[in-house]
Formats: structure tokens, C-alpha cells, sequence
């Protein structure tokens, strides 16, 4: 890292441009804090050529260039893969580039991935859009119907995308069915791990514990949620306990270029030690808004794995002993229009209208569903509303919502 062994020249007749650049004072080796220093670098410099020459790659502790890895992202990497539960981690400027790093780096031409029906709207894109250039196909499948899923994987089928939740309608899949049928057939499953944030359930080790080892390939994060916290930082990440298949993704995140800012690293190293306190905070908060609203008479539907009757719910209680994320979704009654529910969620005061989650304040999304499932939609209607509860108290989201669903009855 430092250089300061090599011998400084006496600056004193340099212009003023070399004096600050070549300046010889270094900050002390000794300094301990806990914090992390935020280790901001382009340009590593080696202590003379031979330090060059023997740089060795990947090795978590030589650095040779700021888009490969700096002591701050070293440590956060270090930290996500322990959240995890996993062996090796990889850092990349999104959730989304964390998607794009796992397809791209597993698929060829020929291959075919497949996606649940209830996948992250990105990764759909990616897939419809994307892939077909690169000769890959994929198909997707309904995450609650195990046998046919089975029946789904082949020759050509390489990987497997996983999401427990799944997104917006939060179907919980039997995750252990999912990992077995793939491991007996040598296919890689891929988890998007955004709801769980290696809190709810331990990705490579899943229940029932009766079978060490099961668990996925490998877990993905939208580090944007929960690790963030703050809804200020966009990144992501991509675990592993494989070395090999850890190898392969490092690759290409090689190719892609993929480098993050380190004042954001800092800002996920600072949010990570309240990850789970919020976690389990924000789980408190949503289920009872969701229970409270299941009771309202507008409601037809909710969505919250927790929820006795939300799809998947058994699946839930067998594999999640700490938790649930702070989502659930809400269907109204037919009756309403897309137009009504769009005056309802406008009529919300704590609540943004916007896109993520997991940050400090509530969001609520409507989102029409009915171009981004394949395989059709476990509720009557089109239109569902998205909410994300934040760090707000309880008793004033549960006011919001009551007086907003007074105007949709009054509508
Ligand atoms: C938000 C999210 C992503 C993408 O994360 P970005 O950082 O916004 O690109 C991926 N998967 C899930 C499930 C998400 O919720």
C-alpha cells in the first residue's frame, strides 16, 4: 500500500505541485479504529518493480488497481460473504449488475436459464431482452409448483434463478425442493437474496438441517435494501462457497469493469452492524399494517409470506425462523379501478411514491401486473399496490392508511 520505504527525495526545490504530490508525510500504519478507512485509489502504487512483478492476483490482499479491490472493499466483501454465510464475495455497482454478472458469466449459446414467473422485473428484461442475442433461452416457471418445475429442467438447462420471496406478489417457494432438484442434476441455482439480506434464512445452509449442505450455488443481493439501509447507495453483491464457480464470476467481473465508489462502501460497512435490528424492526411494523389491512373490506387480497393464505406461507414456516422482509402487497376489490387505487395510494401522506425498499421512509408502488407474468396472476384484477414499510411508527402508517381507504370508499 504504502510506499513510504522507498526513499524520499528532499522536496524543497520542487515547484509547489511536485511538493504536494510527492509529499513524504504518510499516515501512521499504526491507526486503529473501528471504522474502516475510506481507501480511495485509481492508481495503487508498488513499492518498486519487483513488488510489480509479483502481484498476485485475486489473493484478497495484494492490490494492483482501484477497480480491483481496495482495503475498504476487501473488508466489506469479507463482511457480505459472513452475512451470507458464504465463502467468496464479489461487489458490484447494483443489484441489477449483480443479475447481469451471474447470466452472463454461467451462460453460453445454446444454454437455457430458467426464471420463476414471479422474478424481479429486471431480470425478466434482461433475460426477454438481452440473452436472445447471446443464443441463450430460457424459460419460466411457477415457483409453487415443484413437479412441474422438475419436469422443466434438461439438457440445456444451466441455471436457475431462485427468489424466495418472489417480487411484488412475494410467493415463497419450497426452496429445498428447488436446490435438490438442481444438485441432482448438476445445475446451478442461483438465488436473488434481496428479501432475505442473509438475515431471514441462512441461503447455504437451508432447512431441514438433516442435510448439511443443502443450500444454493449461488446468493445475489440488492445491497441497495437492506445493507444500504439508507436508500442513498446503489450496489450489489454475488456469494459463494464454490472457489471454481467463484473463479468463473470473477472473471467476468473483470471484463465488465464493474468498480464502486468507496465513500458508498463505507456508507454499507457503516449500516451493516444495524442490519439485523432494523431487519427485525421493519418485520414487526409491516406484518401488523398487513394484517390490518387484510381486515378492511376493500382489500381482496394480501401478499406477505407470514400471512396464513398468502401463497407459499408453508414454504415460509419451513425455512424462515427469523423473519420476513418489510413488503407486502395489497390486491382491492375488483371494483375498483386502476384509476381508484391510483387516487388511494396519492391520498397516502407517510407514504413515497417510488421505486426500492428497506430505506428509512414507507413507499407504496400501484403496479399492473399483467405484462410481466407468463404464467398468470394469483389474484383477480390487474392492479396491485406495493408497500414498503419504513422505519416510521407503526401507529402513524396505520393512520395513513385508514384515512386513505376512506377516500377510495368515498370514491
Ligand atoms: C432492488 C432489487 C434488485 C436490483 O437492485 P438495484 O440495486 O436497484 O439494481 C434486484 N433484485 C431484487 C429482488 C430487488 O428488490
Amino acid at each position: 500500500m504504502s510506499h513510504s520505504d522507498r526513499p524520499e527525495t528532499a522536496p524543497a526545490a520542487e515547484g509547489l505541485s511536485t511538493q504536494l504530490v510527492h509529499h513524504p508525510y504518510r499516515p501512521p500504519q499504526g491507526w486503529s479504529a473501528m471504522p474502516v478507512p475510506v481507501a480511495k485509489a485509481s492508481t495503487v502504487l508498488f513499492r518498486d518493480t519487483a513488488d510489480l512483478h509479483h502481484y498476485k492476483p485475486r489473493d484478497g490482499k495484494s492490490y494492483r488497481y482501484g477497480l480491483h479491490g481496495t482495503p475498504t472493499s476487501y473488508t466489506l466483501c469479507a463482511r457480505v460473504a459472513t452475512l451470507e454465510g458464504a465463502e467468496h464475495c464479489l461487489l458490484v455497482p447494483s443489484g441489477l449488475a449483480a443479475i447481469t454478472l451471474v447470466s452472463l458469466a454461467l451462460l453460453r449459446p445454446g444454454d437455457e436459464v430458467l426464471l420463476p414467473d414471479n422474478v424481479y422485473g429486471q431480470n425478466r428484461h434482461l433475460t426477454l431482452n438481452m440473452l436472445p442475442r447471446f443464443g441463450i433461452t430460457h424459460r419460466f416457471y411457477d415457483p409453487l409448483d415443484l413437479p412441474a418445475f422438475e419436469a422443466m429442467l434438461g439438457e440445456k438447462t444451466r441455471l436457475v434463478w431462485i427468489e424466495a420471496a418472489g417480487s411484488i406478489t412475494l410467493e415463497f417457494p419450497d426452496m429445498a425442493g428447488l436446490v435438490r432438484a438442481c444438485k441432482a442434476r448438476g445445475i446451478v441455482s442461483a438465488l436473488d437474496n434481496t428479501w432475505g439480506s442473509g438475515v431471514a434464512f441462512r441461503p447455504f445452509d437451508l432447512l431441514p438441517r438433516a442435510e448439511p449442505g443443502l443450500g444454493v450455488d449461488i446468493s445475489m443481493q440488492a445491497l441497495t435494501k437492506y445493507a444500504s439501509g439508507g436508500a442513498d447507495v446503489l450496489m450489489g453483491s454475488v456469494c459463494t462457497r464454490d472457489a471454481a464457480l467463484h473463479e468463473r464470476l470473477n472473471d467476468m467481473h473483470e471484463h465488465l469493469g464493474y468498480g464502486l465508489g468507496q465513500n458508498d462502501v463505507e456508507l454499507v460497512l457503516r449500516n451493516l452492524p444495524t442490519l439485523a435490528l432494523r431487519y427485525a424492526h421493519q418485520d414487526a411494523t409491516t406484518r401488523r399494517l398487513a394484517q390490518w389491512m387484510a381486515a378492511q373490506p376493500e382489500v381482496a387480497k394480501v401478499f406477505h409470506p407470514a400471512l396464513p393464505g398468502s401463497p407459499g406461507h408453508e414454504h415460509w414456516l419451513q425455512q424462515s425462523s427469523a423473519g420476513a422482509a418489510c413488503l407486502f402487497s395489497v390486491a382491492f376489490q375488483p371494483r375498483y379501478t386502476a384509476r381508484q387505487v391510483d387516487a388511494f395510494v396519492d391520498a397516502l401522506q407517510r407514504f413515497g411514491i417510488g421505486y426500492s425498499w428497506a430505506g428509512p421512509m414507507s413507499l407504496a408502488v400501484p403496479y399492473d401486473l399483467s405484462r410481466s407474468r407468463s404464467l398468470g396472476l394469483p389474484f383477480e384484477g390487474q392492479t396491485l399496490v406495493r408497500f414498503a414499510i419504513g422505519l416510521e411508527d407503526a401507529d402513524d402508517l396505520q393512520a395513513d392508511l385508514a384515512r386513505a381507504l376512506s377516500v377510495l370508499r368515498g370514491a
